[in-house]
């Protein structure tokens, strides 16, 4: 799929169309000592099975690719509508 680099979208904090650049959302770095993550690490030690479900029967083939806007004049950033696409290509109009 193909989707433009520069769009003009509504901007909610300026109340007015305004070109927005493209970026594409990337899940951002997980935290190591977060409470969930010890909770499992302490779980995890010693005997005893995985304690969560592992999801194997996986029906869906392609992610979910979410556009992020970045508005050029105040620099509010918002999600545009993703899509299931296998890759997704930002290119100049
Ligand atoms: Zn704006």
């Amino acid at each position: 799929m193909k989707y433009p680099r520069t769009i003009k979208k509504y901007c909610p904090k300026c109340r007015s169309h305004q070109t927005h650049n493209v970026a594409l959302y990337k899940k951002g770095k997980e935290r190591t000592l977060n409470q969930g993550r010890r909770r499992l690490e302490r779980k995890k030690r010693g005997y005893g099975s995985f304690p969560k479900p592992i999801f194997h029967k996986n029906a869906k083939l392609n992610k979910r690719i979410t556009p992020l806007l970045e508005c050029s004049v105040c620099g509010k950033k918002r999600y545009a509508q993703s899509h299931r696409t296998k890759r997704i290509e930002l290119h100049e109009v």
